[in-house]
């Protein structure tokens, strides 16, 4: 089978390498010219709207996916109105506007934290009128890795906030102040069988994913499992489905509050690689192909450790017993995600004691 994918980053390159094995092939489509999921397939060079580009992977592949979320909505018409494509588009649609996303997980009866759409400075008083400080202003669409956003915490914070993101569509969120922030991974097949990972705590900083580890048995796994279930039912969803969560506290020992959807694989399902039975990037792929889900269950335990600007040697790496090392093949940069790795063990304190060391080797690369 001929798989499409739009964009060509490190969410692709995971997606063909776990595609092979399944004798899948993969033709990219993507305007950048350092592409890290080029060399494991076919690459269409070519903007995203160029209609004759997109014409020719149509031609190409079976069926077609994403991997990155920005894809314009034009684009995934185009594709959808003469392949396969999964998830539909509207669930990218959905997912790419902020607003749209809070609206249906209103709708659909998961709590969110407060929010109000903000289109001028007189809009921004206003919000934070009814909203209240602490607060986060963020663009409604383009925002990824905390990029787009701002924290106000009191109000002589509004002018420089609404001078750097002021002029396009905003929405102001109460600022949550989070015991921990959970992602739950979705995969939902065409016969509308759904099957999830154990939840993961994430640990960000300055707005980009640093660890996810996968939690056996957390409390909160059938509330977001609950929540994860509306949303693929109510968008007929097919393939791998991301939601975000913050965990406000609480004498209950904590509430989940939505935060954002990712209608593809996602950066805190990584540790499935090595950490579960079947990774989220093969069930994703079989999701889209019509096959069987495969096992969600966990193998062991794991922690995933981003790579961020630079990456450690591969002789310290492997140095550590129980790492998975995966370079992306960028090139280094600030704040950007070069690799990761996954650190597994078969009881805590092992994990632990190599979880440390991982962390130093990553941030004696960034530093
Ligand atoms: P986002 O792009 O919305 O996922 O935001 C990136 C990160 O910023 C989140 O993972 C949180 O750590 C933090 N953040 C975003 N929105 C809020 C909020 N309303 N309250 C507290 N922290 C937030």
């Amino acid at each position: 089978m001929k798989v499409g994918i739009l964009g060509a980053g490190q969410l692709g390159r995971m997606l063909a390498l776990a595609g092979y094995p399944l004798d899948f092939d993969f033709v990219f489509l993507d305007p950048a010219t350092e592409a890290c999921a080029a060399p494991l397939g076919t690459h269409i060079h070519a903007d995203y709207v160029d209609e004759r580009a997109l014409a020719e992977f149509c031609v190409a592949v079976d069926v077609a996916t994403y991997e990155f979320e920005n894809v314009p909505a034009k684009t995934a018409e185009f594709v959808a109105a003469r392949i396969p494509l999964l998830p539909a588009p509207v669930a990218l649609s959905v997912g790419q506007d902020r607003l749209s996303e809070k609206s249906l997980f209103d709708k659909l009866g998961i709590p969110v934290p407060r929010y109000m759409p903000v289109a001028t400075r007189e809009a921004l008083d206003f919000a934070v009128k009814n909203i209240g400080l602490p607060a986060v202003l963020k663009t409604r669409r383009l925002g990824y890795d905390g990029k787009g956003q701002a924290v106000l915490k009191k109000p002589g914070d509004l002018d420089a906030a609404w001078a750097r993101l002021g002029g396009q569509p905003l929405i102001l969120e109460a600022f949550v102040p989070f015991e921990r922030e959970l992602s739950c991974l979705a995969v939902r097949g065409k016969d509308g069988e759904m099957r999830f990972y154990p939840v993961v705590e994430n640990v960000h900083r300055d707005g980009i994913l640093r660890t996810a580890t996968p939690k056996a048995d957390d409390p909160l796994q059938k509330d977001a499992e609950d929540y994860a279930r509306r949303v693929c039912a109510h968008l007929g969803y097919v393939g791998v489905l991301a939601f975000e969560f913050f965990v406000a506290g609480g004498s209950t020992g904590g509430k989940l509050l939505a935060n954002e959807i990712a209608p593809r694989v996602h950066n805190s399902g990584h540790w499935t690689i090595e950490g579960a039975v079947c990774s989220q990037f093969e069930n994703h792929l079989r999701a889209i192909a019509g096959l069987p889900l495969g096992s969600t269950a966990l193998r062991g335990l794991s922690v995933m450790v981003n790579f961020i600007g630079d990456t450690p040697k591969n002789e310290a790496l492997a140095a550590i017993p129980g790492v998975h090392i995966h370079h992306y093949g960028k090139t280094p940069k600030p704040q950007r995600k070069v690799g990761h790795a996954t650190v597994t063990a078969d009881d805590a304190a092992a994990l632990a004691e190599r979880l440390a060391r991982l962390q130093t080797l990553v941030a004696a690369a960034e530093s």
